[in-house]
């Protein structure tokens, strides 16, 4: 929770706001967006963040209030704006000034450029609330458009040697940064999960022009000829659909296969929504703040690494 003189607003609570006076809610993931479901209080949030919770979970948010992108609200003698943060569609940040203070959260946060987001852009701050999911040093992702190159390499020969692609993504980022690429540089239809089709379904409502085809629809028939690749939910499990698909080939597409290899899946992909070591420690260089706070992840000794660099930097949890 922050508290400014006036005005005590908490950060992604995972539930009810609690004795603060409102909320923020920096993106539509399951584990940022828990306080949508209190209706008492207000509930910052880009508007694109609050359509996709109520799409993807069919329930209606009351009592929140839908920001646009750098445009400055006042609450008493507090100004909050929300920011790209690059994460996934709709995802913000939130930059907080009082008597020439700055504050700025990152949230989920990425410092690259993807083919559906663009990157956070630093701001200097005093205090800086930085989320650290990837904060050690071996965390170092290789250049996008090598990764997104082998994606489709592996696609492609997975259809030609007659067997059928499945990606397992996260329904809200990953599943449109994928369903974008095939898109835009071949010509393989993308099948979809129906919760894959709800996500994708409701970016598009919102001006996306993503090309999709549901697996109980027109999917169907490309999945029986095996001309088409698969997104799926991650948390199927490669080893389900194998059972269910015996001509299945299944990769998984996240920061996390730097550390576990392919698991159970057939292939692994490095590709993360999230800032790695170098890009979190380039970020906080050009935030130049006096303060940081790190989150999540390695947020114990990416702050250590701070301190030795002779940044003042405490873990929050
Ligand atoms: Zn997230």
């Amino acid at each position: 929770m922050v508290q400014t003189h006036d005005l005590k607003i908490v950060l992604d609570p995972t539930n009810r706001i609690g004795p603060a006076d409102c909320a923020f809610i920096s993106h539509a993931h399951r584990d940022h967006t828990g306080a949508f479901i209190d209706a008492r209080k207000p509930k910052y949030s880009t508007r694109e963040t609050i359509a996709l919770f109520e799409a993807i979970s069919n329930k209606k948010v009351r009592n929140a209030v839908p920001c646009a992108y750098d445009k400055p609200v006042r609450l008493h003698q507090t100004e909050l704006r929300i920011i790209n943060s690059g994460h996934v569609f709709g995802s913000g940040a939130l930059l907080l000034k009082q008597d020439g203070v700055t504050f700025l959260y990152t949230g989920d946060f990425n410092f690259v450029d993807t083919l559906t987001q663009k990157a956070m852009q630093p701001h200097e701050c005093d205090i800086l609330v930085i989320e650290t999911t990837f904060g050690r040093p071996n965390f170092l992702f290789p250049p996008r458009n090598e990764v997104y190159d082998t994606i489709v390499d592996w696609a492609a020969k997975t259809i030609m040697e007659g067997d059928l692609p499945f990606i397992l993504v996260y329904p809200v980022g990953k599943a449109q940064e994928i369903t974008k690429l095939f898109n835009l540089y071949t010509s393989i239809p993308v099948v979809t999960h129906p919760s894959i089709t709800r996500t994708n379904t409701a970016i598009n409502s919102m001006g996306e022009d993503l090309v999709f085809y549901d697996m109980a629809k027109e999917g169907e028939d490309l999945m029986r000829s095996k001309s088409c690749v698969c997104l799926f939910p991650a948390s199927l499990g490669p080893r389900n659909l194998s059972t269910v698909y015996p001509n299945a080939k299944t990769a998984t597409v996240t920061g996390w296969a730097l550390t576990y290899g392919r698991r159970s899946a057939d292939v692994s992909f490095v590709l993360s929504g999230h800032a790695d070591y170098t890009q979190l420690m380039c970020f906080i260089d050009e935030c130049s703040p006096k303060k940081v706070f790190t989150v999540h992840g390695y947020a114990d000794s990416f702050a250590a690494k701070l301190r030795k660099k002779g940044i003042d930097a405490q873990p929050l949890c």
